[in-house]
């Protein structure tokens, strides 16, 4: 039996609810074989992230070149890469197994305030990743960062995503959760030509742990399957409101959101 198959490049979630465990656990929910190099491993559980402790770029470059060498990857998502070492080393090793299918999620804090990102690795995404990239994947903070604009209005959001787009990405997808005191959320997707809008309730929980790890993992394995962006991004966008609606109460602090019922 043929499967298709999709490798997270990311850091690791002690506590379960987002990073590598959160990425391998969609692609299984949505029948992809998946595959992981860890970057950085954190002690963290519902709380918070209570130690962060990096790997060498050597460490994730052998990661990735046994699964390329054998494996291979029918799609690849980055997570949290922590410094600008790792993210030319992984940079390098999509150029060598030409990967095409590269998703980025752009993570930088996690919500108790950990830095996932060092600040002078942020001009090495730009300038190196972002450019091999076929769908970045920013919430607004990100997207501010990223940018260096600030973002109000659903006009400055599309002013953000012409930026992105600007740096090499095929497609930038500006996730609405975000935005405060609305009930509708809109998450925006560019290709450099059309805007595309997906609209969807907020859900009032505190329980979203990993939502934009889950996200981007459900987007990375739909491009795994061969479907389009547009279908990916679509689908992905539902996975994560069924995600976030059967949250789970665990943990004294914000529960994770990739479990399924
Ligand atoms: N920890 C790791 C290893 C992550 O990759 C991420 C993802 O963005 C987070 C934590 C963020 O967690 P939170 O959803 O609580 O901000």
């Amino acid at each position: 039996m043929s499967i298709s198959k999709a490798l997270t490049i990311a850091g690791s979630d002690s506590g379960g609810g987002a990073g590598i465990q959160a990425d391998l656990k969609t692609f299984q929910e949505l029948n992809v074989y998946g595959m992981s190099a860890i970057t950085a491993i954190t002690a963290q559980n519902t709380l918070g992230v209570h130690g962060v402790f990096p790997l060498t770029a050597e460490a994730v470059v052998q990661q990735i070149e046994a699964i390329g060498s054998d494996l291979g990857a029918d799609a690849i998502k980055t997570g949290m890469l922590f410094n600008s070492e790792i993210i030319e080393a992984v940079s390098e090793q999509i150029k060598i197994f030409n990967w095409s299918k590269v998703i980025v999620d752009p993570v930088m804090i996690a919500k108790g305030g950990a830095s996932l990102l060092q600040d002078e690795a942020v001009e090495a995404v730009k300038n190196h990743l972002l450019p091999l990239a076929l769908i970045v994947t920013p919430n607004i903070p990100e997207a501010e960062v990223l940018t260096g604009m600030k973002i109000h209005t659903l006009d400055d959001r599309r002013a953000a995503a012409e930026i992105l787009h600007s740096l090499g990405v095929k497609n930038v997808v500006i996730k609405g959760g975000h935005v405060e005191n609305e009930n509708q959320l809109v998450d925006l997707l560019y290709d450099g030509t059309e805007f595309s809008y997906f609209s969807s309730e907020r859900i009032e929980t505190k329980n979203t742990h990993g939502t934009g790890c889950t996200f981007a993992a459900a987007i990375t394995a739909e491009m795994a399957k061969g479907n389009t962006v547009y279908h990916s991004v679509e689908t992905a966008v539902s996975f994560i409101q069924e995600a976030i609606k059967e949250d789970l109460e665990i943990g004294q602090g914000h529960g994770p959101t990739n479990h399924w019922a």
